[in-house]
């Protein structure tokens, strides 16, 4: 038995109910559950009950066993003297208040149905991927689509939530913010942190100064990324490097530089190469005044492609890498990859801002930017269409990845909706 598992019967008073009795024989009504308290103190507050003949108004305290009452020295601490009934599994112990009064205890030991109790063991102790997997499609759509939702909102919460952490760090700058969530996006998996470290060394600042100079920004970009530390015969990287020398002194940062065998190319296709990636973000960044600013305001799914399409410079277009020449042109940054930046980067900027400016359309525009993004196609979303749960839309496979990710995979099927639904009494 776990307390967990006693706090979810307790919330949806899932136990036999008539005629009850306190442990120590006195009847008992329960009037209201109270509301679940997540912070510190009692279980649940507001608890309404009547013992014998007498109304009782406080906390509700649930242990599996009463003894875990003085284990847990809730007997030392006043936020327990309100206590008005203790739930427990088994009553090992009367448990006392500080003035010496017993707590009215409820024993729950064969109140629970024993099939409740057996279809919670099975889906928390499942070695399923899902454990809900043989009995997922006897739940209904609108319960699914539901728990997707809440799973998608919480999934951008704690995007959105990090992002303000960053933006915090940034002293409340959301184009800093924005240009560093964006360096390592365009990392994508693999060279992320590099990215990341190019971007948190090299200031946006210093890059607006030189808006439309692609030149200049490229040396920047490659030069803290470490790629041009000497000459060569390459004339292209000669100029980048003369441009670098001079502006690394100009705004101190050659002691802040990373080195090439940071970047990783291996069993990269060439088109993902960090260098080709580097000149595509020197191409947006060259062609934005502000990049929050101007994405802050695109209003749909077409906009932000069309924001995203640029085309790095000719030489990286025909160039993967310093000095070796492509066969064939090489394009821009593709569909996919914008695509992944508008799941991965934008959807949470807008609910980010949308949350510090208190402008729920912002979120509503994220949401609906979400569902016109195509479906990720991955080893989660196949798993839930083995099951019969179809992504139609990037908003669908997020919520299905958050929900794999922090509720089947955590068990935590009794916070999830799908489960209550199998769990729920008359459901079985
Ligand atoms: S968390 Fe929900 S969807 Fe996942 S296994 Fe449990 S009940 Fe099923």
């Amino acid at each position: 038995m776990s307390e967990f598992f006693l706090h979810y019967i307790w919330q949806f008073q899932y136990f036999q109910k008539e005629v009850l009795k306190t442990t120590a024989g006195e009847t008992l009504n329960i009037i209201k559950p109270g509301i679940a308290n997540s912070d510190a103190g009692p279980d649940f507050a507001h608890a309404k009950v009547k013992i014998g003949a007498i109304d009782w108004v406080g906390n509700v305290e649930i242990h599996v066993k009463a003894s875990e009452w003085y284990d847990h020295k809730h007997d030392r601490d006043p936020a327990y003297e309100n206590v008005v009934l203790h739930i427990v599994w088994e009553n090992n112990k009367p448990v006392h208040r500080s003035d010496g009064s017993q707590i009215p205890t409820l024993e729950l030991k064969g109140l629970i149905e024993p099939q409740l109790i057996k279809s919670y063991q099975t889906l928390i102790n499942s070695s399923l991927t899902i454990p809900c997997e043989r009995s997922f499609v006897d739940v209904d759509e609108i319960i699914k689509h539901a728990m997707i939702d809440t799973a998608l909102m919480s999934r951008l919460e704690t995007k959105s939530n990090l992002i303000m952490e960053r933006l915090h760090s940034n002293k409340g700058d959301w184009e800093e913010t924005t240009y560093q969530l964006l360096a390592e996006n365009f990392g994508f998996k693999i060279n992320r942190d590099p990215f990341g470290q190019v971007a948190k060394e090299l200031p946006y600042k210093i890059l607006q100064k030189h808006r439309g100079q692609r030149v200049q920004i490229e040396a920047l970009l490659f030069g803290q990324a470490g790629f041009l530390l000497a000459k060569t015969k390459d004339e292209y990287l000669t100029n980048l490097y003369n441009e670098y020398q001079f502006l690394a002194k100009k705004y101190e940062l050659t002691p802040k530089q990373l080195s090439v065998s940071q970047w990783k190319f291996l069993r990269l296709r060439p088109a993902n190469f960090p260098t080709i990636r580097l000149a595509q973000f020197a191409a947006l960044v060259s062609s934005q005044r502000s990049i929050f600013s101007t994405l802050i305001e695109l209003l749909d799914y077409e906009a932000l492609v069309n924001f995203f399409e640029v085309d790095q410079s000719a030489y990286w277009q025909s160039h993967y890498r310093f000095g070796k020449k492509a066969k064939s042109k090489i394009a821009g940054l593709g569909l996919a990859s914008i695509e992944n930046i508008i799941i991965n980067t934008l959807a949470p900027l807008l609910v980010a801002y949308g949350r510090s400016i208190e402008e729920d359309r912002l979120v509503d525009r994220a949401l609906r930017i979400l569902q016109k993004v195509p479906s990720e196609k991955n080893r989660i979303t196949r798993l839930w269409q083995d099951l019969g749960y179809v992504s139609k839309n990037a908003f669908d496979s997020q919520g299905l990845i958050e929900l794999y990710n922090n509720y089947c995979q955590r068990r935590a099927c009794l916070n999830c909706a799908i489960g209550s639904a199998l769990l729920k009494p008359n459901s079985r």
